[in-house]
């Protein structure tokens, strides 16, 4: 399967009830040759008016954290957990994850990347589970964040999700330093 393919399936995906809220199905972006794949946990409301990713508040800080790393967002593919708005932002169910974690999975064995950087407990949480790490309790899941963690041939680095800083301005300090470290692991 090619990405044309695999994005026209998650752009016509009525496999879970989010599709019946919806606007959009997002499907990841950015450079399909990309070492580093950034895995968030799902569209907001303004991704899924417009239809793209990370254009929102959180997208604000997110771009914000890369231009002062010196990434690039064309250097990176940046995609999420689920693809589907969640509404009111709540959290995501077990099934929803389930089903949608399907194409997350495809996008992992396309892009192939050498580094993956997961954006928050819901995406760590995935990724550690796919790679058979050790999970730690929910509470803890914290204590992940800024380390780097090897599974196969990826190296797995959890940070906060820049959502984060807006609901508390001094997280920005910390995250900007994981974003530093993420360009000098690419480097
Ligand atoms: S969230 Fe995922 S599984 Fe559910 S409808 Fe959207 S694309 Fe399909």
């Amino acid at each position: 399967m090619d990405f044309n393919e695999l994005n026209g399936k998650i752009k016509s995906c009525t496999n879970c009830r989010l599709h019946k809220s919806r606007i959009n199905s997002i499907t990841g972006e950015g450079n399909f040759h990309a070492g580093i794949m950034i895995i968030a946990q799902a569209p907001g409301k303004d991704e899924d008016s417009i239809g793209k990713m990370f254009i929102g508040p959180s997208g604000k800080i997110f771009d914000r954290l890369l231009l002062n790393a010196g990434i690039r967002r064309e250097d990176i593919y940046l995609t999420n957990l689920i693809k589907c708005y969640l509404p009111k932002c709540r959290r995501p169910s077990k099934n929803e994850i389930e089903q949608c974690s399907t194409y997350l999975d495809k996008e992992i064995e396309i892009i192939d990347p050498k580094l993956i950087v997961t954006l928050g407990f819901h995406a760590t949480r995935y990724i550690f589970k796919k790679y058979n790490l050790n999970r730690p309790p929910k509470k803890e899941y914290k204590n992940l964040f800024g380390k780097q963690f090897y599974a196969k041939n990826r190296i797995i680095f959890p940070v906060r999700h820049p959502t984060a800083v807006l609901f508390n301005p001094e997280k920005e300090e910390i995250l900007q330093e994981n974003y530093n470290q993420i360009r000098k692991i690419l480097s």
